[in-house]
């Protein structure tokens, strides 16, 4: 019997706003779309927390034994600045700046992504795909909406009539907004805009002549809008209606909810039975962001590189950190909550090295099904993993102290203790043991000692090549230097 049928796993439905029990549409089978990165720029660790809880998401489910179809897409076309309907694409002005092809811009920021989220133990997703490469499965939505007259045409560009959706659907109710509230809250249209209604969106956009991402299309040469890309890909690879789709808060309003009123304009059924987001992360209280500067890369958590950080963290140090809040709370990042972490993260893997050693006995103090039953309880609960890994941190305790002698534990339970933790640790929560260079700390410290008064001596004979070289090389072997007022230290990805 598969795990899932004997598990009562409930999730926050941001649908319904109450937690429901998790039952998809086809037993079994679980689809599941995720709104991927717009590949202008490298992924900063907020954006890095949205998709790390999604990957932890996905491997419950895994572990469950759901068999799982997972899009995450990748947004290279249609995202423009503010996410709004004017304004230049933010990857064709990447490009421009930069002077490279739009397609560079794309390919650049994908690899970055790509080896970010390897770095952090990702679960590749079952399909990648890109807007650019749906561009005619767009149009074909257009002309759907365009055919249902819930979309009108002008000069080229195309935009969905939300004042005529409204008329038979419920335009807001994912994000809990009104329409009329809206209309009261906005501007009046100025003479020159094309669009009925303020609160219409871009389907399509005309390409002014020094656009350079534009496609041919029934309107003439253009771009199709952002929100249009998800609807076409989920509906393609996980049908039209599917069981998850997740994202991060920010995109409840307007991408969702003008997902769902591109798929009910087109199908008249509602797209997604479980709409899932994930809270932000925070730097000094405030949202992590690409456009306001305030974010840290991975890149400089795992050097050490940045004015906030004492240290560099290794890559599970800061999954393990971002795991011990809620996927729906809100997490600040800092020095002092990394420190915790790094603790709380050796202290399991530790005690997960120490249960292979210890003696093993004829009674065993801990009840361990009842234990076990109590993880799977935190996952169930809308997959609750800091008590998931408050639990993991009781069994610590249990080790410890059967290491210690005053408890002890029987051949087949700790058997059970292993593969439980193991499970959790690093099936589901995606950790991984990188304690293994710490053991052998006294060695790595010695020659690394060593190699540091090299480099220095190098640098004071002005023979820049030589510490460079050292620097570089062991870079290179995944060792960073980091040079600091009282002297250099280093760290270990
Ligand atoms: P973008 O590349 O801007 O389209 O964003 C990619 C994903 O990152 C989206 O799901 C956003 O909701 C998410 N995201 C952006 N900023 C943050 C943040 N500070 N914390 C968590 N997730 C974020
Ligand atoms: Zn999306």
């Amino acid at each position: 019997m598969q795990l899932y049928k004997s598990q009562n796993l409930k999730v926050y439905n941001s649908l319904s706003g109450k937690k429901e029990i998790f039952e998809p549409i086809n037993e079994d089978h679980i689809g599941m779309y995720v709104c991927g990165p717009t590949v202008y720029s490298n992924v900063h660790l907020g954006n890095c927390r949205t998709f790390m809880s999604f990957d932890m998401i996905f491997r419950y489910f895994k572990h469950l034994g759901y068999k799982v179809r997972y899009v995450r897409n990748i947004t290279d076309a249609g995202h423009l600045e503010n996410d709004a309907d004017d304004g230049e694409d933010k990857i064709a002005k990447k490009a421009k700046l930069e002077q490279i092809e739009p397609m560079e811009v794309v390919q650049r920021y994908t690899v970055d992504f790509h080896n970010t989220l390897q770095k952090l133990n990702f679960l590749p997703p079952s399909i990648e795909p890109t807007a650019t490469g749906h561009i005619i499965e767009q149009i074909e939505i257009i002309k759907e909406i365009l055919e249902k007259g819930i979309a009108y045409e002008v000069n080229g560009s195309v935009y969905f009539d939300v004042v005529k959706f409204s008329e038979s659907n419920d335009y807001g109710k994912l994000s809990g907004r009104k329409l009329e509230d809206m209309i009261a809250n906005t501007r009046e249209l100025s003479a020159q805009d094309e669009k009925r209604n303020p609160q219409d969106f871009a389907l399509w956009k005309r390409a002014e002549p020094q656009h350079i991402m534009r496609w041919p299309s029934p309107w003439g040469d253009g771009f199709p809008g952002w929100h249009l890309e998800c609807t076409a890909m989920s509906t393609k690879y996980l049908g039209e209606t599917f069981d998850i789709h997740g994202g991060g808060m920010d995109l409840k309003f307007p991408h969702h909810e003008c997902e769902i009123a591109q798929a009910e304009a087109c199908t008249g059924k509602s797209p997604v039975k479980y709409w899932l987001h994930a809270n932000m992360l925070t730097l000094n209280g405030k949202k992590m962001s690409k456009s306001t500067g305030n974010n840290i890369y991975p890149s400089e958590i795992f050097s050490g590189d940045n004015d906030i950080l004492s240290k560099a963290y290794a890559p599970s140090v800061v999954r393990f950190f971002m795991m011990q809040a809620h996927y729906t709370s809100i997490l600040d990042l800092s020095d002092d909550a990394l420190l915790a972490s790094e603790k709380g993260y050796y202290r399991l893997m530790d005690a997960m090295d120490n249960l292979e050693k210890v003696k093993i006995g004829s009674t065993s103090d801990f009840d361990l099904a009842q234990w076990k039953q109590k993880c799977y309880d935190a996952m169930n609960d809308n997959f609750n993993t800091p008590i998931l890994i408050a639990h993991l941190f009781e069994a610590v305790k249990h080790i410890n102290l059967i290491k210690e002698g005053t408890e002890t534990i029987t051949e087949e339970d700790k058997a059970i203790l292993q593969q439980t933790l193991n499970t959790f640790a690093y099936d589901v929560l995606g950790l991984e043991n990188q304690v293994v260079v710490k053991d052998d700390s006294n060695t790595l410290d010695g020659v690394m000692d060593l190699l540091i008064e090299l480099r220095n001596q190098a640098r004071a004979n002005k023979d820049f090549a030589t510490s460079d070289q050292i620097r570089d090389k062991l870079t290179v072997l995944g060792i960073q230097l980091k040079d600091g007022k009282d002297g250099t230290s280093f760290s270990v990805n």
